[in-house]
C-alpha cells in the first residue's frame, strides 16, 4: 500500500502570491479574496488549517508547492509516524538560533572572478518599456540580446539558454535584472552595477 501524507495549509497566513497555483494548478485554486485553495481539503476546526490527505504519487509536487511559497505556510506530514517531512518556518526564533548565523560580506576587488562563458551588459529603455541585456561570449562578441519586462523572466531564459556558468555570475546578473525591473517601473535611472538612487 502505497504511503500517506498530510498537507497541511495555513490559509490564514497566505498572501495570494499565487506561486502554488503557478505550478500545480490541478492541485490548487484561488478564492474570492485571492488566497489559495487547496483542492478537495477540509477544515480542521481546531487548528483552522486546511489539510489533505495524499498518496506518495503526489508527495514531490506538494513539496515544490511547499517549497515556492514564498511565506511557507504549507506543512507536509508524514501520516504512519506523525513526523514533518517538509516544514519551513524562517519566523521561528528558535530555528534562529539553532544554525550558525553567517554575517555576510563581499570585496569584489578580491573576490569577483569573470564568468569563462562571457558577460552581459543590461539597459534600460524606458521609451519601450523594455531592459535589454547583452550577451557577449567568450571572444567578447555580442551573440544574444534578451529583453523583457520582467528580471524573473530574464534570468530564468538566460540560464535556460545556459548563457552563464558559475553561480556568481547568475547571482550578479540575477540581481543587475532586478535593479533594472525596480527602476524601470519606478521611473529611476540605472546604471549597471551602481545602485540604485
Ligand atoms: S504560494 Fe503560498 S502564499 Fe502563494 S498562494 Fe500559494 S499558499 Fe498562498
Amino acid at each position: 500500500m502505497s504511503k500517506k501524507y498530510k498537507v497541511v495549509y495555513d490559509r490564514e497566513n497566505c498572501i495570494g502570491a499565487n506561486k502554488c497555483i503557478g505550478i500545480h494548478p490541478k492541485d490548487w485554486g484561488k478564492d474570492t479574496e485571492d488566497k489559495a485553495i487547496l483542492n478537495g481539503a477540509q477544515l480542521n476546526a481546531q487548528t483552522k488549517k486546511f489539510e489533505l490527505i495524499i498518496d506518495e504519487s503526489k508527495l514531490n509536487d506538494f513539496k515544490e508547492s511547499a517549497l515556492i511559497c514564498p511565506v511557507y505556510v504549507i506543512d507536509i506530514l508524514d501520516m504512519e509516524t506523525g513526523k514533518t517531512v517538509l516544514k519551513i518556518n524562517p519566523t521561528k526564533e528558535k530555528d534562529k538560533d539553532n544554525v550558525p548565523v553567517i554575517r555576510a560580506h563581499y570585496d569584489s576587488r578580491k573576490e569577483w572572478q569573470m564568468d569563462p562563458k562571457g558577460f552581459f551588459t543590461v539597459k534600460i529603455f524606458p521609451e519601450e518599456k523594455l531592459i535589454r541585456a547583452r550577451y557577449y561570449g567568450e571572444d567578447h562578441a555580442l551573440k544574444f540580446v534578451i529583453e523583457g519586462t520582467n528580471s524573473e523572466e530574464m534570468y530564468n531564459t538566460i540560464v535556460r539558454e545556459k548563457l552563464v556558468s558559475t553561480f556568481q555570475h547568475a547571482g550578479y546578473v540575477g540581481n543587475e535584472l532586478m535593479k533594472a525591473e525596480i527602476a524601470l517601473k519606478k521611473n529611476l535611472p540605472y546604471v549597471q552595477d551602481d545602485p540604485l538612487p
